[in-house]
């Protein structure tokens, strides 16, 4: 780091003598490759005004003084320490500014040191992530014309020979402030280009051009809705949500409430306050939620909904952002990225349910959308509801001291009841029978007795394709990806078999490469297998959705109509169908196998297996009709399958929190993980003995109380052709995981091809 540092500055080197100039100004300028910076870049004079932080500045870097372009972070002057010594005579001016306003607001360039900070990222990737890249690239803007009159015209037209039209167009452009196109001058005054052309010759007007979003989106309107009477329970939630509104202050609510208890009408009622006080909501769910459901809803109650889904091009997304930078939009509806929302004035952030997976990001930087959703709502001073019926247990323990407030929602709404759960033990129906069938004699009878009432059924199985092994019987050959340490799935849609993890296809092994035996045998169940079983036992329509059959922009949405509309009787697929959806004639859930996520080596493994089953129990019982739910399972003397079966989240909670404290892992410890990867295994080896070595002399340099488990084997430990190795760094103190790491990076030697990434509160364990 060092190095670089003098490197770049020690060209041309002019003495100067700070006592006498206390007057300069600088420029930092953070960069999203590297080298990252921050880097102070002297204005000169004429570039003083149009230097502000968030604008993207170029400069001169290094000794080839290459052009290189960053984010202004920061203005500096006399009163100011410099990036790393250097001196101010020494510093190279920036070259040129790019931007005429900046792409980043005061708020959320605080938010990004915040988060480059808290996760050990660097902060132009932290910038980068922020500001969308249709927004960089100007998407969507096109270079236009606007003319206006020339200076010195304005008031003696009559100086000047001119035939009565092009009187006319001077008059028109002198009594408006509009700008005016070519084009559009034309069709007021009512004349061709020629008067227009000639005018301009004459210097009586000039044309500027200027860079202009086109609109790329329509908006539906949606038949407007009136608000429902909450009922107490929701009354009382929403009662202390308004308290904070109307005091501008900042609190995070845990509104905890049952499936189908009205989270979202205590939502919606809560964002209209905060319209009425002229400021906006944002609000955060899981991607998969983002249906057209969703988005009408909130468009029934609100004249300016921004929906900020992963289908959108990048002109799309530039808009709808200048729209919210505008102040045009009242709420900005999302997944995990809507956080970054350029809102003028917050009023309030949401988060739905707040447990989902989704809201961390996977790649640099590994954020989690309810941490900075808190950071932020902190700093701009407003209320954030965090709502799930099966909160993660990092939210409830914080709920349970008092850090966050419990809103409880107990009772589902109109007093309608939560539906049966019966578990079917899976041991003893398949124990004497010869053929394997996934659907158990009961759960046979009960799907025809809801479709023979008219109701609807929903299968869920969380794994996808038709057979999850393939495995030669005769020398226990198993067909695994050549890339990654994981078995591949057999699909019988064309007859392949496949990595979920990188998508490498081979054709249907039918022979064992190691043996020669030509009778492999395809075990384990995927959701094609099912959907062939549903198929032959019920004669019914019938949709299979999961990330095979819902590839195309849309088709979820799609299939979602088809359900809700009725022609679908028998809905089966994986998580995606577990989540949010309100369907009143859903009169069965059925879990096929309950115990897929139960033993993962993952401490999480039995708070998601208790989310899903519970997430999906929730689709039913939500109408007249009321509904029940079978759960098939191998475990069912299992606490976290009972605690399931009876809706009972604080008693899982209850049950689960212990185990967590006594291995000190969330809520109770904080947790870092590190994954090193490299083509070459023994070099990932070496590099992550390195980096733990190096994580326990700075844990010792800085006397901090942090434990490196590890390094080891990833429990994937190939994935794309990479071998991997990670540890993991625990503390029960807060805070003190970043400076460790932090200075152990600065010990780090890199090794060739290897890579390696640091993830604070990491949810993927693999
Ligand atoms: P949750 O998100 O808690 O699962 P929803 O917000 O989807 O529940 O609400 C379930 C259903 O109840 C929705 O159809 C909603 O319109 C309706 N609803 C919400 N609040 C009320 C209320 N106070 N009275 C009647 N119906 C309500
Ligand atoms: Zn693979």
């Amino acid at each position: 780091m060092a190095n670089e540092q003098n490197s770049l500055f020690d060209t041309d080197p002019q003495p100067w003598n700070l006592d006498d100039q206390d007057d300069w100004l600088a420029a930092r300028i953070a960069f999203a490759e590297q080298p990252y910076g921050p880097y102070d870049y002297s204005i000169p004079a004429h570039l003083e005004s149009a230097v502000k932080a968030g604008v993207r500045i170029e400069v001169p870097l290094g000794r080839s003084n290459r052009k290189m372009t960053g984010y202004c972070i920061d203005i500096i002057g006399p009163f100011h320490k410099l990036a790393a010594s250097v001196n101010p005579g020494r510093m190279k001016p920036i070259s040129r500014v790019v931007d005429d306003t900046p792409l980043i607001t005061p708020a959320l360039l605080k938010l990004a040191h915040w988060i480059s900070e808290y996760y050990v990222c660097e902060l132009g990737i932290v910038i980068e992530t922020i500001i969308p890249a249709g927004v960089r690239n100007d998407s969507g803007t096109r270079e236009m014309l606007f003319i206006s009159l020339a200076d010195d015209v304005r008031d003696n037209f009559d100086a000047h020979r001119l035939t009565p039209l092009q009187k006319t167009i001077l008059q028109t452009l002198a009594s408006s402030n509009q700008d005016w196109t070519p084009r559009e001058l034309g069709e007021t005054v009512g004349c061709t280009q020629g008067p227009i052309s000639t005018l301009r010759r004459r210097g009586l007007i000039v044309t500027t051009s200027r860079r202009v979003q086109q609109k790329t989106h329509e908006i539906r309107a949606e038949q407007r809705v009136a608000n429902f009477q909450l009922n107490a329970e929701q009354q009382s939630a929403y009662d202390a949500i308004e308290k904070h509104i109307d005091a501008d202050s900042h609190r995070t609510f845990l509104l905890r409430g049952i499936t189908g208890s009205g989270k979202t009408e205590v939502y919606i009622q809560a964002i209209q306050k905060v319209v009425e006080h002229g400021r906006q909501a944002i609000v955060l769910v899981p991607e998969i939620s983002l249906t057209p459901q969703t988005r009408q809803r909130f468009r029934a109650r609100f004249d300016h909904v921004a929906v900020l889904h992963s289908h959108l091009t990048s002109a799309q997304r530039a808009w709808h952002w200048k729209q919210i930078a505008a102040g045009k939009v009242q709420v900005i509806i999302g997944a995990r990225s809507a956080i970054f929302a350029p809102t003028r004035r917050l009023g309030l952030i949401v988060l739905d349910e707040e447990h989902d997976g989704s809201f961390k990001q996977d790649k640099a930087p590994r954020y989690h959308a309810r941490d900075v959703a808190n950071w932020r709502a902190a700093n701009e001073n407003v209320p954030l509801v965090l709502g799930s019926a099966t909160p993660g247990l990092e939210s409830w323990q914080r709920a349970k001291t008092g850090d966050y407030e419990l809103l409880p929602l107990e009772k589902r709404v109109l007093d309608r009841p939560l539906p049966d759960v019966a578990t079917i033990d899976l041991r003893v129906d398949f124990g004497g029978r010869k053929r394997f069938s996934p659907i158990s004699q009961k759960l046979r009878q009960e799907i025809n007795t809801a479709i023979s009432d008219g109701g609807q059924v929903i299968l869920l199985l969380n794994r996808r394709g038709f057979s999850t092994r393939i495995q030669c019987p005769g020398c226990g050959h198993v067909e695994y990806c050549p890339d990654c340490s994981i078995p591949l799935t057999h699909h019988m849609k064309g007859s392949k078999a496949v990595c979920h993890y990188c998508d490498h296809t081979i054709p249907e092994p039918r022979v064992c490469p190691d043996c020669g035996n030509p009778a492999m045998k395809f075990s384990g169940l995927g959701t094609q297998r099912l959907e062939q079983e549903v198929q032959k036992l019920f004669d019914v329509p019938i949709m299979r959705m999961d990330t095979d059959t819902m590839r195309k922009p849309g088709s979820h949405e799609k299939a979602l109509a088809q359900f809700r509309a009725g022609d679908i009787k028998i809905l089966l697929g994986t998580q995606m169908i577990a989540k949010g959806l309100d369907f009143p004639n859903v009169t069965l859930v059925g879990v096929i196998n309950a115990d897929t996520a139960l033993h993962l080596p993952d401490f999480r493994a039995a708070e998601r297996s208790f989310g899903l089953v519970t997430q999906v129990a929730g689709r039913t019982g939500r109408g007249e009709k009321g509904g029940r739910v079978l759960v098939q399972t191998f475990n069912p003397d299992n606490k976290t399958i009972i605690a399931a079966t009876r809706h009972d989240y604080v008693g899982f909670a209850d049950a689960e929190l212990p185990v967590r404290e006594e291995f000190a892992y969330p809520p109770f410890g904080h947790l870092a993980r590190i994954v090193v990867k490299s083509p070459i295994q023994s070099k990932a080896e070496q590099m992550s003995e390195h980096i733990a070595e190096s994580l326990n002399v700075a844990a010792e340099d800085l006397q901090t109380p942090v434990e490196v488990l590890g390094p080891s084997v990833a429990p994937a430990e190939k994935l794309r052709g990479f071998y991997r190795f990670h540890m993991l760094i625990g503390t029960t103190t807060a805070g003190v995981l970043q400076p460790v790491i932090v200075r152990a990076k600065t010990k780090i030697k890199p090794i060739d091809d290897v890579q390696w990434m640091v993830d604070i509160d990491p949810q993927d364990m693999l």
